[in-house]
C-alpha cells in the first residue's frame, strides 16, 4: 500500500542524497559502464539518473515498484551472501510514495515509460528502444511537508549528494560516472578503471601527486588503495571513503585502521585523504542491517583493520618521511 511504502521512505529516503544513492546503486547492479546523474537545486527539485545498464523488461516495469520486489535475491540462502547493492525492494516503492517519478526503461526492443505520483500510476506509454534506464525524481517530499521541513541547507544537501556519489565512482572505476548540478559539472570519470583519474576528478591533479597507493591481502579479505601524504591533511574524517565490495559503508573500525596506519604522523585534529577498496567474500559480510546498508556488520574485523593498518604503515615508512 501506499502508506506502508511511505513508512517504509521515512527509513529508506532520509534527504536527497538517499534517492540519488539508491538509483546510482540501481544502475550499478544493471551493470551500467556509464551513469549520468543530474540534479536540480540539491535534488529537492529534480533527480535524474540515466543508465545504460540491463533495463527492466515490459511486463515487471510495475512490479518493480511494489514493495520487496527484488529480482536480485531469489531465495534465503541469497541473503546471506548478498553481491548486488540492493536486494530489499524498498527504494522505488519508497520514493515513488514520496515524490513524482518517471522512468523509461528498455532492455534493447520498445521500452516502457511510467509515470507515478504519491505512489499512484498515472500514465503509461511506450518509450524508445535505447537499452537502458532513464528516472527522473522531482518534487521530493510534495506530500510529507513534515520531512521537507527538516531539510538542512541547500549545501549541505549537494555535498551530502557528492559524499555518496564520490564513492560509489571510487569504488567503481570501470564505471564512467557524472554528475551536473544545476548545469554546473561537479564530477566526470572515465570508465577506464584507474582509480588515480577517479581521486583526480574529485579532489584535483595536485592531491594525486600526494597520494600514494598501498594493497595487501590475507585469506579472506582483498585491499587496496591510496592515502595521502601527512603533510596533506583535512579538518574531518569526511575524506576518508571505505568501500567494501562496492559499497560505500561507514564504520569506525576501519577508519581508525587507516588512521593508525599513520602511527603519530598526523597532526591532532588532522585526517588523511584516503580511499580505499575492501573485497571479501559476501559471506563475511551482513549489510542488512539498517535499510540503508550503509552499517554493515564485518565477520574478522579485527583481522581486516590489521591488515589495513600494516599496509598503510609500511608504504608510509617508505617514504622517508
Ligand atoms: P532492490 O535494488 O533492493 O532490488 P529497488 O526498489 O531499488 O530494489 O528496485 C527494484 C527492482 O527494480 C530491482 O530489483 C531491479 O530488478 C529493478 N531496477 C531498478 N532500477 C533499475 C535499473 N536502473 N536498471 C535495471 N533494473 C532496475
Ligand atoms: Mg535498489
Amino acid at each position: 500500500s501506499v502508506l506502508a511504502d511511505q513508512i517504509a521512505a521515512g527509513e529508506v529516503v532520509e534527504r536527497p542524497a538517499s534517492v540519488v544513492k539508491e538509483l546510482v546503486e540501481n544502475s550499478i547492479d544493471a551493470k551500467s559502464s556509464e551513469i549520468d546523474i543530474t540534479i536540480q537545486e540539491s535534488g529537492l527539485q529534480s533527480i535524474q539518473v540515466i543508465d545504460n545498464g540491463i533495463g527492466i523488461e515490459h511486463d515487471d516495469v510495475k512490479n518493480a515498484f511494489k514493495r520487496h520486489a527484488t529480482s536480485k535475491i531469489t531465495d534465503r540462502e541469497d541473503l546471506f551472501q548478498v553481491r548486488s547493492l540492493g536486494f530489499r525492494g524498498e527504494a522505488l516503492p519508497s520514493i515513488a510514495s514520496v515524490a513524482d517519478v518517471d522512468i523509461k526503461t528498455s532492455t534493447g526492443g520498445e521500452g516502457t515509460n511510467l509515470h507515478i505520483k504519491g505512489g499512484k500510476l498515472t500514465d503509461e506509454e511506450p518509450s524508445e528502444a535505447r537499452r537502458g534506464t532513464d528516472i527522473t525524481v522531482k518534487d521530493l517530499f510534495f506530500n510529507t511537508p513534515a520531512r521537507l521541513k527538516y531539510m538542512k541547507s541547500p549545501s549541505t544537501e549537494l555535498s551530502k549528494i557528492t559524499d555518496i556519489v564520490y564513492r560509489l565512482a571510487i569504488g567503481h572505476p570501470k564505471i564512467s560516472f557524472s554528475l551536473i548540478h544545476n548545469r554546473r559539472e561537479l564530477l566526470r570519470t572515465s570508465g577506464r578503471g584507474d582509480v588515480q583519474q577517479v581521486i583526480g576528478a574529485i579532489y584535483g591533479i595536485q592531491c594525486v601527486r600526494k597520494m600514494i597507493p598501498f594493497k595487501g591481502q590475507n585469506d579472506d579479505f582483498k585491499i587496496s588503495g591510496y592515502v595521502s601524504l601527512p603533510e596533506l591533511t583535512r579538518a574531518s574524517r569526511n575524506y576518508i571513503s571505505v568501500i567494501l565490495n562496492g559499497r560505500a559503508i561507514n564504520n569506525q573500525a576501519i577508519s581508525q585502521a587507516i588512521l593508525h596506519g599513520y602511527g603519530s604522523k598526523l597532526m591532532v585534529g588532522r585526517y588523511p585523504i584516503a580511499v580505499i577498496n575492501i573485497h571479501a567474500d559476501p559471506l563475511l559480510i551482513d549489510a542488512n542491517v539498517h535499510p540503508t546498508k550503509q552499517d554493515v556488520r564485518i565477520s574478522k574485523e579485527t583481522e581486516l583493520s590489521n591488515l589495513i593498518s600494516d599496509n598503510i604503515y609500511q608504504v608510509l615508512s617508505k617514504q622517508n618521511l
